[in-house]
């Protein structure tokens, strides 16, 4: 397939990378020169679980320098970079190109449908991880898996095609009409554990070790399913908490990534994430204490490391 990645940072330059090393037609797009510079001199360094570490050939550039016109076009900017990404990246979209986006938050759907038809844009969720080790080298170690869907819910043979190349390069794909749900519950579980570890500059691990932030990390999970559920999802409770605590319980050192975005002095997603859940709850009228004074919390601390 041809496709194009739209922000190759960790998860972009992985996707990337593995579907270039396949013999898809693969360009990279985005804005870090250090990091364009190192592909193109070097080559992508990836380093998978299953396979170790190789350097892979792969195309690329600025978006507004993008030369291929893909037949599927995957977004992974951060998603407050979504709309100057995809208007500087507007030259590669054909009428037909299919854009996916998998990234973290909500809303990521309506902020692509000013650039993208509403029958092109499908959305998903993935529990693949990947860091960026350093310009041009990427780590990806543990299992995940892509779920995703056109978001008209309607059938795209394009889309099982890119299912289907995901899953042979060992990126596990389904096409899966409950994705909303699952999206929902990704939010629920990063608006318990980023902004906590992001507000108190913690891992994972510490979190779980205190019983009243582990307390509080789930009493966030349950607002924010209760508003998922009130806008008509049908949730896993049992499966989200039990999820959150799995990870209080064994990712001791992580630190989520609005953690690492604050101590880079970068803004983080938490827009996406608790600013979208509040959006929806007070839609609904719902109350959602918790979430909402970690907004506020996080965003006072993007002000302070970026004023810094
Ligand atoms: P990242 O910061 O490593 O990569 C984002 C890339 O977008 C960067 O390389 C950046 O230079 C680029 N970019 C910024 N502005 C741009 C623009 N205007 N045009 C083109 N490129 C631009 O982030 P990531 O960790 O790869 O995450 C991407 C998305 O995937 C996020 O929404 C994140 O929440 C989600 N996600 C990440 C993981 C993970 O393990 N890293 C897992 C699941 C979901």
């Amino acid at each position: 397939m041809r496709v194009t990645v739209l922000g190759a940072g960790a998860m972009g330059s992985l996707f990337g990378g593995l579907l270039a090393e396949r013999g898809h037609a693969v360009e990279l797009l985005d804005v870090n020169a250090a990091h364009i510079a190192r592909v193109q001199a070097e080559g992508l360094t990836l380093d998978t679980e299953r396979q170790g570490r190789r350097v892979v050939r792969v195309p690329i550039t600025r978006p507004d320098a993008a030369s291929q016109r893909p037949e599927c076009l995957i977004l992974f900017t951060k998603t407050l970079h979504t709309e100057k990404a995809l208007e500087a990246a507007r030259g590669a979209l054909q009428a037909d190109t299919l854009v996916l986006t998998l990234q973290n938050g909500l809303g990521n759907a309506g902020k692509l449908s000013q650039f993208v038809a509403p029958d092109r844009i499908a959305v998903g969720v993935t529990t693949v991880p990947a860091d960026m080790v350093e310009p041009g080298h990427v780590h990806s170690h543990g299992e995940g898996h892509i779920r995703m869907m056109m978001a008209g819910g309607m059938h795209s043979e394009r889309l099982g095609t890119l299912a289907q190349a995901l899953t042979d390069v060992g990126l596990t794909a389904t096409v899966d009409p409950t994705v909303q749900a699952a999206i929902w519950q990704k939010v629920a579980f990063n608006a318990a554990l980023n902004t906590v570890c992001g507000v108190a500059n913690c891992t994972v691990g510490d979190v779980g070790r205190s019983a009243a932030a582990r307390q509080l990390a789930h009493r966030i999970a349950a607002e924010v399913l209760a508003v998922a559920e009130a806008d008509g999802q049908r949730i896993d409770l049992v499966g989200v908490h039990a999820t959150l605590d799995h990870a209080l319980d064994h990712h001791l050192a992580h630190k989520p990534s609005m953690l690492q975005d604050l101590l880079a002095g970068r803004p983080t997603e938490i827009d996406a994430i608790n600013g979208e859940v509040l959006r929806v709850a007070r839609r609904l009228a719902i109350p959602a204490p918790c979430t909402e004074a970690l907004d506020a919390l996080v965003r006072l601390r993007e002000g302070l490391v970026r004023d810094a």
